[in-house]
Parts: C-alpha cells; sequence; structure tokens
C-alpha cells in the first residue's frame, strides 16, 4: 500500500492516492470515471459550499437536457468552432436514425440561448441569474481522474444583462465572491485570479477570467473559469429586448463554471507522502474515533467511545471499531485519507479522562496532544478550524516559495521548464512573445491582471514595451 514519493514520481503518487484512498477509479467506455463513495462525499461538500455562494449572490437553480439538436451548436461560430472536435454526437435512437443528430452538452450556452430567446422580452426580464449543476461530455483523448474525464460532473452558471457593464460586473463577482471565496475559504488553497490571454480564452467569449491555484508538484491548475460572452450568444440564437428607451437591444451574457476538476486540485495542493490531507470543511469525515483495547478491555472502552462521539454532534465523524484491523492498520488508512483529526481512546486515556488527538496537518511527531473529556465539545471545533487556517498558511508559504520574478528571459525560459511555480514578468501583449514561451517551455499564461498596469519595465520576451506583468506556469 506504500505510495510512491510526491518528488520522484507526482503523477504516479497521484494516481496510487486517487485509487487507495478509494475516491474513484477508470470505468469501462474509455475515459469515464466511476466516483467512489468517499470521494462523492468530497464533492458533495464543495458543491454545498459553491452552491451556497451563488445562491446568496442572487442565483437561482435550474436543469436544461442533455441532449441538444446539433443545428444550435452550429449558430455561434467560434463556440462550435472551439468545442466541436470534442463533441459526442447521438446518431440514432430507439433504433432508428435520427433525422436530426443529437449532439451530448459539452456546456449548455447554445441550448440556454436558444431558451432565453423564449424567456427574455422586456428589460424587465432581466438580469436573468441561472445556474444548473450537471454532467457534460467532452471527447478527450488522454484522461487522468478528476482533472480531465470524458464525462465530468460540474456547475455552469449562465446569466442576461441588460449592459455589458453589469455583465462583466456579474463575471468578475463570480470569480471573487464565489470561486476565489469557495476556494481559499472551504479547501484552504490560495488562488490568483485574474484574466486569461486571448490565446487562452474560452470559446464564443470576449473576457475569459480566472482562479489558478498552485499544486505540490509547481504545476498550475485552473479551478474556475468565469466569461464575458457579450452579445455574441444573444446574436445568435435572437435574443433581443425592448429596452428602457423604447429601442430593442441584445442582452450581454456571462457564464462560468468550477467542476469535479476542484476535486484534483485538493488531493494535489496539499497531499502528502503520506496521501491525501483535507481541510476540515470540506472533510467526509472531520474526525475519526479509534478505540484501542485488548479483549477484555473492549466493553468499557466502547462505552468511552460512544460517550465521545455524543459529546460531538455536529461533528462529521467516523468510529472505526473494525475487529478485524489493528490500531496501527487503521492510523496509516485514514491518514491515506486525509481525516483531519484521529482520536485515540484506550484504557488508560480513560483512566486519566482524557483522549489523544492526533493532527493530519503536522508532522508526526508534533501532531498529538490529549483533551479533558469535559472539553472535548469545545476543543474540537477549535482544533478543526486551527488545521483548516494552518492548512491554508503552510499553502501560501508553498506558493510564496513557488513564486519567481526572472529579471532575464533565460533565467524565465528555466524555471518554467523545471515548473518550479508561477513565474510573474512584464509582456507585451504579442501571442508571438506567448507562443515562443509555450513552445521552448510548455508553461503558458496562467493569468493576466484583472486591471493591467504598465510594468514599467520591457517585455521579458522580446525587450519591447511591455503592458503589463503575466503570470506563467505548466499547467495542467
Ligand atoms: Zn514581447
Amino acid at each position: 500500500m506504500a505510495l510512491p514519493k510526491q518528488s520522484e514520481d507526482f503523477p504516479a503518487w497521484y494516481q496510487q492516492v486517487v485509487r487507495t484512498a478509494e475516491l474513484a477509479e477508470n470505468s469501462l467506455a474509455r475515459g469515464t470515471m466511476v466516483i467512489r463513495p468517499y470521494g462523492y462525499a468530497l464533492w458533495e461538500a464543495i458543491q454545498a459550499g459553491v452552491d451556497r455562494r451563488i445562491k446568496q449572490t442572487g442565483h437561482s437553480n435550474v436543469y436544461f437536457p442533455m441532449l441538444i439538436p446539433q443545428s444550435l451548436l452550429d449558430k455561434e461560430a467560434d463556440h462550435v468552432e472551439g468545442f466541436a472536435p470534442e463533441v459526442a454526437v447521438v446518431t440514432h435512437g430507439g433504433g432508428q436514425k435520427l433525422e436530426e443528430p443529437l449532439i451530448v452538452r459539452p456546456t449548455s450556452e447554445t441550448i440556454i440561448w436558444a431558451t432565453y430567446a423564449k424567456w427574455i422580452q422586456s428589460y424587465r426580464d432581466l438580469p436573468l441569474l441561472l445556474n444548473q449543476w450537471a454532467n457534460v461530455v467532452r471527447w478527450e483523448m488522454r484522461t487522468r481522474l478528476f482533472l480531465r474525464t470524458t464525462e465530468f460532473l460540474w456547475q455552469e452558471g449562465h446569466t442576461a444583462h441588460e449592459t455589458s457593464e453589469e455583465a462583466l460586473k456579474e463575471a468578475r463577482m463570480i470569480l471573487m465572491d464565489v470561486y476565489k471565496a469557495a476556494v481559499e475559504e472551504d479547501f484552504a488553497i490560495p488562488v490568483l485570479t485574474g484574466r486569461k490571454s486571448a490565446a487562452e480564452r474560452f470559446p464564443g467569449a470576449i473576457a475569459t477570467f480566472a482562479i489558478e491555484a498552485l499544486m505540490r508538484d509547481g504545476k498550475a491548475l485552473q479551478s474556475g473559469t468565469s466569461h464575458y460572452l457579450g452579445q455574441n450568444f444573444a446574436k445568435a440564437y435572437g435574443v433581443e429586448f425592448l429596452g428602457r428607451d423604447g429601442g430593442t437591444h441584445n442582452p450581454y451574457a456571462t457564464s462560468w463554471g468550477v467542476s469535479t476538476r476542484l476535486v484534483g486540485g485538493l488531493i494535489m495542493a496539499h497531499g502528502d507522502d503520506r496521501g491525501l490531507q483535507l481541510p476540515p470543511r470540506l472533510a467526509p469525515f472531520q474526525v475519526v474515533i479509534v478505540p484501542i483495547y485488548r479483549d477484555a478491555e473492549r466493553t468499557r472502552v466502547m462505552e468511552g467511545v460512544d460517550k465521545i462521539a455524543e459529546s460531538l454532534s455536529g461533528i462529521r465523524m467516523k468510529i472505526d471499531d473494525r475487529e478485524e484491523h489493528r490500531p496501527g492498520y487503521k492510523f496509516n488508512e485514514w491518514e491515506l485519507k486525509g481525516v483531519p483529526l484521529r482520536l485515540e481512546v484506550g484504557p488508560r486515556d480513560l483512566d486519566g479522562e482524557v483522549v489523544t488527538a492526533s493532527r493530519r496537518d503536522l508532522p508526526a511527531k508534533e501532531s498529538k496532544s490529549t483533551i479533558a473529556l469535559s472539553e472535548l465539545a469545545t476543543e474540537v471545533p477549535k482544533l478543526l478550524e486551527g488545521i483548516q487556517a494552518s492548512m491554508f498558511r503552510s499553502a501560501q508559504e508553498f506558493r510564496d516559495e513557488h513564486t519567481f520574478r526572472p529579471s532575464s528571459y533565460g533565467e524565465l525560459s528555466e524555471i518554467l521548464r523545471d515548473a518550479r511555480g508561477f513565474v510573474e514578468a512584464p509582456w507585451c501583449s504579442n501571442p508571438d512573445c506567448e507562443a515562443k514561451v509555450k513552445d521552448e517551455t510548455k508553461a503558458t499564461i496562467r493569468v493576466l491582471p484583472m486591471d493591467p498596469e504598465e510594468p514599467g519595465a520591457n517585455c521579458i520576451v522580446c525587450g519591447n514595451k511591455a503592458d503589463e506583468n503575466a503570470v506563467w506556469a505548466q499547467a495542467y
């Protein structure tokens, strides 16, 4: 069951953690994934936090069908060009060839905007602020569990607005108040926020904003995107409204999503050589209680465990009373599964009216403390909060240590080739410079500032005047 070391083979480490922690496995159709109960509980906790924030910011959930007439996709040129290569098409149904093939949604702008044409007539119908939780299919050639699978789960928000300012404000608000907030507060992962360059934009978007997180191997993971779509989709699908001025206008659109990819991000941002490390706010079990006894002591210890469990109401908890495994085996397994806090309860603990607590986020030597039984109800929530905060701090320290500001192109390309982390440097906005870096190092521009500012230095690639600082990294 020993994991490969992260420093020796990070991809193998990742694959084995996903499998041995029982998060997910490959399924029968190529590139598809079965999410197992422990992995799905994690996804449900992620979903709950994102959904709460989506609703708090004024959006409602809806559900649109998975099958979309092919002709709908063809109406928005950039969009169809971007997605056509990875679209799955249904040609037969009920044993007969279909008159018009149906595509399996790779994303839902097309069906949603075709429907908005019926729902939006007047400025009084705006803004329209909707979101759906759904599965989508993109025919991926190279797949990896959670990070890139042919079918994945996500939420996609689709909003319509009277003005471009309002739509842009919405796209940025989602990025900051929903995605950044969820990933930093729930996942304990600091993120960079910013705009994408034209090369990295969503097909059909005018501006794409993203949050980017740093993984333990020095690569970036795009963890959420929010797009300002202008009037492209409204025009393509004939959505018009009567404005306050009595004239006819096309509304402005946004779309935005996060997916099961976030589970991969959580694994790679916090995991270590012992396995997963889950932040208390998302952990399916925040606490695992491991009773320790010899046969004669069993009844007494288990009575103690039951009392302890009672005093921890409101905490997501697992009592591991399996007879067939020894405590040491259980410790390893729950460490691998990333449970934030372990409580050990043996006869000696009960004699002293304490339990032994062990934190997953600290090295083994520093991780243990004892908690008086009478203080469990207050101390355990406090410890969990402390773990959440310290996980964020250590992820932030890791990111700071892996953020570089090189002064020459040679230095920049060396750091990027080795995937040592984020590299911030001035860029002239010329796609040729961006392409050169990509060709030579595989790294791409992850984000540009939300509001560009002249860096007061020349482009690190070509030496011409720079417009802004770009952040580069190798990425998943
Ligand atoms: Zn340049």
